[in-house]
């Protein structure tokens, strides 16, 4: 049985986020063939971005899996959506936000996904509780931290 390694960031700062990130954590351990190896604790973070919003929870999974990438965005998307979250909620407040941030040490270029995520080294939200946890993807180790 063959299976990969994720690294996910969840993020959150709209409604009960304790409980949103709870649930989501459930919902992706509930996966088929999947489970949930390593959680970093919640990091607060004021959010970034045009809009005045509340603050954003953010922590860091470590996932088994033997779905592919594609697979995984879309268990993903469905459970950001039975959260609740807004369809166009791009930069505004939200229920959820599941971003994969590595998948083993995979590069994917395609309009629906972007793996790496396109933005993790400028993300202080991505790489504090991915250092937490001490991520084993090899883009992430090469990452001199200042
Ligand atoms: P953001 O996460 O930047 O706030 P969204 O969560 O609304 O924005 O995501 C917008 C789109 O990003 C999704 O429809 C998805 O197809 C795409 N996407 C590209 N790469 C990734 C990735 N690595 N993880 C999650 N979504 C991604
Ligand atoms: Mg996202």
């Amino acid at each position: 049985m063959y299976s990969h390694i994720a690294y996910l960031v969840l993020g959150t700062n709209l409604g009960n986020r304790n409980k949103n990130l709870s649930n989501a954590r459930l919902e992706i351990n509930g996966l088929p063939q999947t489970r949930i190896l390593k959680k970093s604790k919640i990091f607060k973070s004021p959010a970034y971005g045009p809009i005045k919003q509340p603050f954003f929870f953010n922590l860091a999974l470590e996932v088994e899996t033997e779905l592919l990438p594609l697979e995984l965005l879309d268990h993903f998307q469905q459970i950001e959506k039975r959260l609740k979250r807004e369809k166009d909620s791009h930069m505004k407040p939200r229920t959820i936000d599941i971003d994969i941030v590595f998948f083993d040490n995979e590069k994917i270029e395609t309009s629906r996904l972007k793996i790496p995520h396109y933005d993790w080294k400028n993300r202080d939200f991505f790489i504090k509780p991915l250092r937490e946890i001490n991520c084993q993807a090899e883009e992430f180790k090469n990452l001199k931290f200042a």
